[in-house]
């Protein structure tokens, strides 16, 4: 069990950013409004997730830790209309195996639980006076996978990475507060409110946000809204364009190419925007169940789509002063 988990953490978990990921992923199932990232050491050290969610019942928390243990798909079919982020039930075990893993939990109505486990085995369980919520704090990740912190890169690479995922994480969920702390530096603080102006302030900085324009453009298929810097605003790299599909953050480099080409009258060779674009489809039309991490999805019809973001961008920067 606890090397079928090591082994499932070796196609989820690459890095400290993947352990991020699931954990935000996590508090966002158990519908979080706020949720505090305090990593050290670019999260080598510690990441904790604190979160006001809905918390995990004393009895089910080490049921959390079994692999393929979910409580988030009842039927076969639930699988085609995936509306929660997590739901294959590896998160947890995965990471659990490969690090110090402490979960503090309650739902507020009962008495909350404590439990540590290392490298996949409890070492301690008790009630726990707890506010409504759940905190995980995972140390010393891969500790006993001497193999993979390998390939582990540079502390600055790593957080670059970490801070990465927060940010498109908190793109994706304006409705969230999100706050990113590293060694006691807070370096992404989202107000929560709704406003994706408003939490792309919080993450780029208020003059940045403001050189950006707002993108709107639907046709049967799909709605398209979200952001887009002007060309006065670019970046040297495209890891500033966020897609985001049904309220998930996802790669699709079809469609990374769409934006820029609707960008590129009036970008200079090289250069790329700050761009996050929300895309509302029938989840009928995407396949999630690509691949563990759930980053890539397929989509039906993605030729219309590419078409559709190109025509809203040069749209929506077609009015502009150049
Ligand atoms: P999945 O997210 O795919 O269901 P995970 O291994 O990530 O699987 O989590 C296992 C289970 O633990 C979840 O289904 C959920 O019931 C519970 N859980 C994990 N993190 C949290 C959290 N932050 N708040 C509430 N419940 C959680
Ligand atoms: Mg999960």
């Amino acid at each position: 069990e606890i090397l079928a988990n090591q082994i499932a953490a070796g196609e989820v978990i690459e890095r400290p950013a993947s352990v991020v990921k699931e954990l935000i992923e996590n508090a966002i199932d158990a519908g979080s409004t706020q949720i505090d990232i305090l990593i050290e050491e670019a999260g080598l050290r510690k990441i904790q997730i604190i979160d006001n969610g809905v918390g995990i019942d004393s009895d089910e928390v080490l049921n959390a830790f079994k692999r393929h243990a979910t409580s988030k798909i009842y039927s076969r079919d639930d699988l085609f209309r995936i509306r929660t982020l997590g739901f294959r039930g590896e998160a947890l075990p995965s990471i659990a195996s490969v690090s110090e893993i402490t979960l503090e939990t309650s739902t507020g109505s009962q008495q909350g639980t404590f439990v540590k486990l290392k490298g996949g085995q409890v070492i301690e369980e008790r009630p726990n006076q707890a506010r409504k919520g759940t905190t995980l704090t995972v140390e010393n990740l891969f500790f006993n996978t001497p193999a993979r912190l390998k390939y582990v890169k540079t502390l600055q690479t790593e957080l670059a990475n970490v801070t990465d995922i927060v940010n498109r994480m908190a793109l994706s969920h304006p409705q969230i507060a999100f706050r990113l702390v590293h060694d006691g530096n807070q370096l992404t603080r989202t107000a929560g409110n709704g406003d994706l102006k408003q939490t792309l302030a919080g993450i780029y900085g208020v003059s940045t946000a403001k050189k950006m324009r707002k993108i709107e453009k639907e046709d049967l298929d799909f709605k398209i809204s979200g952001y887009i810097s002007l060309p006065e605003i670019t970046r040297a790299s495209r890891n500033y364009i966020s897609i985001i599909i049904n309220g998930r953050y996802i790669k699709n480099y079809l469609l990374n190419k769409a934006i820029i080409a609707g960008y590129r009258s009036k970008l200079m060779v090289g250069r790329f925007p700050i761009a996050v674009i929300e895309i509302d489809i029938d989840p009928l039309l995407i396949d999630v169940n690509v691949h563990p991490t759930k980053q890539e999805v397929r989509i039906s019809k993605e030729k219309e789509l590419m078409e559709l973001i190109e025509a809203a961008i040069n749209e929506c920067l077609s009015g502009e002063q150049l």
